[in-house]
């Protein structure tokens, strides 16, 4: 029998919230309050992507599980106590934000360990065989969680947390993380900047967040060097510039690497429609690239490939870019036709825009071939 894409998700997972802001800014001073949601952190992206493969019907081909939650044990191998005390301390008491742009409400320690468990079961039952590929439907988000401070929406650093616990419990190896997430991922990177067993690329937009902060020069330390690549693009990039750095620089570091799992921090917040960044990114884009990355993993690692959802804050969007990845990961089409597709596609860079944008990838290719 074929083994199946699992699929992980929780619904305590859209009761984390951010409380009351205005795009990531909180409500005070001459930030008005919103007469609705003006958030950018909002469940709906995620509960309406959850909603369309319900509707769609892939849901029902797919190994559905849920819930899970990590322990204190799967957290001190990532964070440090100090930050896991106050984290938990605070949530107890109504809530607050420990880092920053990363606030929480009450319980959201235990919503935040949902999520991170989400990762674990995924990143556990690839691991085992128990199924062939998997998404887990995180929120919040952990790309820019660091060791000892949140970040960035994020509070716990979901898929190094995961990683780990394969680990100690079934004994992974190699693992190649892509974050193509358009913000870049701070947190992965800092965690694994000096190991040599965990290989981490990030594609993003260039000082979008954290500002001022693109990496290119950061190629990891010690036994970590040179097992890290941040490919920052310019503000604008689309299909073109994303497929190309996945062909030219993606491809050939995983060939290099030889990794025992790939996992995927998919952000869909390169898609056109984000409110929190610049990039021209459609779904036929997520399409591409994540069969490029089942392919990879068929031909690197026996299939076995994770996705973790990180960020994507467009809620009309997001599920049709979600559902293309899902679609692609499982191998499985449903009869769902993206709306927004046509005006994206016409949306992307013009010849000579494009032409730029395939240099300043080959300049990168050329920086990280070896
Ligand atoms: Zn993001």
């Amino acid at each position: 029998m074929t083994r199946m894409t699992g699929f992980y998700s929780d619904e305590w997972t859209f009761w984390h919230s951010v409380g009351l802001q205005a795009l990531f800014l909180p409500i005070g001073g001459y930030v008005q309050p919103p007469s609705g949601a003006a958030g950018a952190d909002t469940p709906d992206s995620k509960r309406r992507l959850w909603s369309l493969l319900k509707t769609s019907g892939l849901m029902e081909r797919l190994a559905v599980a849920g819930p899970a939650k990590v322990d204190n044990a799967d957290l001190i191998r990532v964070h440090t106590q100090r930050y896991i005390d106050e984290f938990k301390e605070v949530s107890a008491a109504g809530g607050g934000d420990i880092g920053d742009f990363a606030p929480f409400s009450a319980g959201g320690f235990d919503i935040a360990r949902i999520s991170a468990g989400l990762a674990k079961a995924a990143i556990s039952d690839v691991t085992t065989g128990k199924v062939a590929r998997a998404y887990a439907l995180c929120r919040p988000a952990g790309h820019h969680c660091l060791a000892d401070r949140s970040m960035g929406f994020c509070v716990l650093a979901n898929i190094p947390i995961a990683i780990e616990a394969a680990r100690a419990d079934h004994g992974l190896g190699k693992v190649a993380i892509l974050d193509w997430d358009v913000h870049h991922g701070n947190g992965t990177q800092s965690i694994y900047y000096e190991r040599g067993d965990t290989l981490t690329i990030s594609i993003h937009q260039e000082n979008c967040f954290p500002p001022g902060y693109s990496g290119v020069e950061d190629r990891g330390e010690g036994d970590g060097g040179g097992a890290n690549i941040n490919i920052a693009l310019p503000p604008g990039a689309g299909d073109a510039a994303y497929l190309s750095s996945i062909d030219t620089i993606v491809l050939p570091a995983l060939e290099r690497f030889r990794p025992d799992l790939i996992v995927i921090a998919s952000g869909l917040d390169a898609g056109a429609a984000d409110p929190m960044a610049r990039m021209l990114v459609h779904s036929e884009t997520f399409r591409a690239m994540t069969q490029r990355m089942v392919d990879a993993a068929d031909r690197l690692c026996s299939g076995r490939l994770v996705i973790v959802h990180e960020g994507g804050y467009s809620e009309a969007s997001v599920p049709f870019l979600g559902l293309a990845i899902v679609e692609a990961l499982s191998g499985e089409r449903t009869d769902v036709v993206d709306p927004t597709l046509a005006i994206f596609q016409a949306q992307q860079p013009g010849p000579e825009t494009t032409a730029f944008q395939l240099q300043w990838v080959d300049r990168l290719a050329h920086i990280f071939a070896t």
